[in-house]
């Protein structure tokens, strides 16, 4: 595994060893060097040079390059359906998703940059002159987790390069897999050398990213702990940052909801990716008068739910993807024991493989609010669920959280749904539907789920740097 620098593959002159596991089976994948700051340096620096170049391209140029790599994804998707399948733990059908997803944010980008006023002249009564132009923040930095390769880095790499800035990209050192493959298509369409570069490397390299003086702006997704280190890291040189960190999502389920479909949504915003979602709805509120007969069917459904590698279906579950987060969700299951959460389900109804970082879904009711699992984020399989009695109690114990990346509300009203979204502060709120992001939408989180706006034209504005010339 090499790095990606100014168009060639090269060598790193680092020393530090990263093993990758494949999380289906626990074997061996790979191990490779990680990078180095003199590897970071390199790649900064081919940034840089590229940077005028690329800037100075037309939007319509910049639109064909975003297309040719849709292109090629489309051309790559099964080899990139089974990277993420093998690093990852995604089952094919859930891989399959993020590649889609991927292609369309390029595309979506191709076309927005197309119709996209770069720059405005208006005149003023005195004769004056004014011309604001929209210009390229520079050379940007990308850090991404392990969690949705291919579709993270698109939210970030599709909006950067069309706006025109030259980018150091750096996934997660546990994932490189697909990201080394996108890298190759570029490679392989002769994107302009050092628009794009390719830094394979752990925390020391990004670090190195976040405080290097040629970077000029830090897209960061991860957890809040890395988040508020890469904020601190950046604030000596005032560089830009957008961070994407963690969630803790409520679910409202209001008295008026169809409960199969709340159960629906209730296991794909908790269990999709084994629970390994930003953004999962991992809080459920259920209001008391439905949630005897919720709680039924809920425990039917969760424990008919199948773990394995590679299964299909909504009640399908892969295994978490590091061994790191198998442990942390773990010590979580611990917490609840010695907490004495009561447990909705009857685990010995869901069989558990032999190999592989599996973990049962959990399902706890009455969860206090003062509970670490209700509190915190798990990133695994464990929803906690508490009944409310009134709206305005729903929307307090919604809200009452650090973070506000997400929430869903399952209501027979969408009318009903709106009233009630317009209390929650959250950045994304989906009404009768569970983690279906559009790329023209919006992602990005109040409080401590983060800082900017990921997606949409705010995704390319966060990319842009406005001033005026007056004649
Ligand atoms: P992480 O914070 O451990 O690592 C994320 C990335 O940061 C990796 O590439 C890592 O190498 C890099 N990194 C590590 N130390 C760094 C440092 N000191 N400075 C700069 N970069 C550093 O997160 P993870 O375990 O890979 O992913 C899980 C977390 O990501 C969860 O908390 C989850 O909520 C969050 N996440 C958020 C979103 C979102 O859109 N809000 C999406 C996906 C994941």
């Amino acid at each position: 595994m090499k790095n990606y620098i100014n168009g060639k593959w090269q060598a790193t002159t680092g020393t530090a060893q990263i093993v990758v596991i494949n999380p289906n089976n626990e074997e061996q994948i790979l191990h490779y060097t990680a990078a180095s700051t003199q590897d970071v340096d390199a790649a900064v620096n081919a940034a840089n040079q590229a940077l005028d170049a690329w800037s100075m391209t037309t939007p319509q140029q910049r639109a064909a390059w975003l297309n040719k790599i849709a292109d090629q994804l489309e051309t790559a998707k099964a080899k990139l359906i089974e990277l993420s399948h093998r690093n990852n733990g995604k089952s094919s059908e859930q891989a399959q998703v993020d590649v889609e997803n991927s292609i369309k944010c390029y595309r979506y980008y191709a076309d927005l940059v197309q119709n996209m006023a770069f720059s405005k002249t208006t005149q003023c009564e005195d004769g004056t002159e004014l011309t604001h132009q929209q210009n390229p923040v520079g050379v940007v930095a990308l850090i991404t987790p392990w969690n949705f390769p291919l579709i993270t880095s698109a939210w970030k790499i599709a909006p950067a390069l069309a706006a025109g800035c030259s980018i150091v990209f750096k996934p997660s050192e546990l994932v490189p897999l697909p990201e080394y493959a996108f890298t190759e298509i570029l490679d392989q369409i002769q994107f302009p050398q050092g628009v794009f570069n390719l830094i394979l490397g752990d925390a020391v390299a990004a670090q190195h990213l976040v405080v290097h003086a040629d970077v000029q702006k830090v897209s960061f997704t991860g957890s809040t702990e890395v988040g508020i280190h890469v904020m601190q890291a950046a604030a000596p040189s005032v560089k830009r940052v957008t961070l994407e960190l963690g969630g803790k999502s409520p679910i409202l389920i209001l008295e008026d909801a169809n409960l199969d479909e709340a159960v629906d949504k209730a296991l794909g915003g908790m269990f999709y990716n084994s629970g390994q979602m930003c953004s999962a709805t991992s809080r459920l509120l259920v209001h008391q008068s439905i949630a005897e007969p919720f709680y039924q069917k809920l425990k039917l459904a969760v424990e008919s739910m199948l773990l394995g590698t590679d299964l299909t279906g909504a009640l399908a579950m892969g295994p978490m993807t590091t061994e790191k987060q198998f442990k942390k969700v773990h010590e979580y299951l611990n917490i609840a024991q010695q907490e004495k959460l009561q447990s909705l389900i009857d685990l010995n109804q869901i069989a558990l493989p032999n190999k592989g970082f599996f973990i049962k879904p959990h399902v706890f009711i009455d969860v206090p609010t003062d509970s670490r699992l209700w509190k915190e984020e798990i990133f695994g399989p464990v929803m906690c669920c508490r009944s409310f009695a009134t709206e305005d109690e729903a929307v307090r114990l919604a809200n009452d959280s650090e973070f506000g990346l997400a929430a869903t509300i399952i209501t027979g009203s969408v009318e009903h749904g709106k009233n009630i979204a317009k209390r929650l502060r959250s950045g994304h709120i989906w009404i009768n539907s569970h983690q279906m992001i559009q790329p023209g939408s919006l992602w990005g989180g109040f409080k401590k789920s983060g800082i900017g706006r990921e997606l949409g034209e705010s995704g390319i504005q966060s990319y842009l740097e406005e001033n005026v010339i007056t004649i």
